[in-house]
């Protein structure tokens, strides 16, 4: 099974939800698997299942924030819905969930449909047309859908039209990258390793600050060719409790096609930019 056969089946099963914060309980139920909170599970443990004859149980950690229970019952559904064999076993470790590196295909599947799951695209398309791509917005949504900050700004960026990525980074090591349809039609990506030493994020680390932002160069982030034609505005959100940073980056060209627009004549720029957008104010 690939990514896009997992979405797709998630984006089924939310097609007729029409506000958010989506009901994960209802969803699960609908699927004969009741879910229960305990505190009685080892830290660490994001939640366990198990079978009691027709009925397959969820148990989540009572201690978890309520964002990361509603993930968990939403990944545990996954395993259910996509027929993938858990590699965790029954137990869920906490801090493996939402952690694209270094994990077997079908847990990155299983999250990928939680997230599609708790952040449906027809939901957060709009609010993603109208909203700019920054620290704000993403807390505001994730309280809208009640999802972590992570979720929320990865699933903005596959809902969104424009040339944005969304990096998340642990201890100034990139864990996960993701990148706008645009921005890949572009041919920009973003690859692992450290964060730029100019970026934002390392800033944030350096001086131990919540929020921090830069302009760069492309390049900065991007080590693809097509890089070198572009700006990169990011804005970093940094967790301290968990060493860990989100990189808001939006890119714009300001390579070729800009300057060979500077020297048309002066009706020639009354036309459209080659974008094919009309250059109406951003709201
Ligand atoms: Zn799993």
């Amino acid at each position: 099974m690939d990514e896009l056969t997992a979405i797709t089946r998630a984006r089924k099963l939310v097609a007729g939800i029409s506000s958010a914060p989506v009901d994960v309980i209802a969803l699960a139920s609908a699927h004969n698997m009741e879910v229960k909170e305990s505190d009685q599970l080892a830290e660490g443990e994001a939640g366990n299942t198990f079978r009691k004859g027709a009925k397959t149980f969820i148990v989540v950690n009572k201690n978890d924030d309520p964002f990361r229970r509603r993930f968990t019952v939403l990944h545990e559904l996954a395993h259910h819905v996509l027929d993938l064999p858990s590699n965790h076993g029954a137990t869920i470790p906490a801090s493996e969930l939402e952690r694209f590196s270094g994990r077997p295909p079908e847990e990155k599947l299983c999250d990928v449909f939680a997230a599609e799951c708790l952040v449906p695209t027809h939901l957060i398309r709009s609010l993603a047309a109208t909203a700019p791509f920054c620290v704000d917005t993403v807390q505001r949504l994730s309280a809208h859908f009640q999802a972590s900050r992570p979720c929320v700004a990865s699933s903005y960026v596959r809902a969104s039209r424009e040339l944005i990525a969304y990096v998340f980074a642990e201890g100034g090591r990139v864990q996960s990258a993701i990148m706008s349809a645009a921005l890949r039609e572009q041919r920009i990506f973003i690859q692992g390793g450290m964060v730029p030493a100019a970026s934002a994020a390392a800033r944030a680390l350096a001086r131990d600050t919540t929020l921090e932002s830069v302009e760069l160069d492309g390049s900065d982030w991007s080590s693809s060719d097509a890089a070198m034609q572009f700006a990169c505005s990011e804005e970093a959100l940094h967790m301290r409790a968990w060493n860990q940073t989100l990189s808001l980056l939006t890119f714009e060209r300001v390579g070729p096609s800009q300057r060979g627009a500077a020297d048309r004549d002066e009706s020639e720029d009354l036309l459209p930019e080659l974008t094919g957008h009309l250059p109406w104010p951003k709201r």
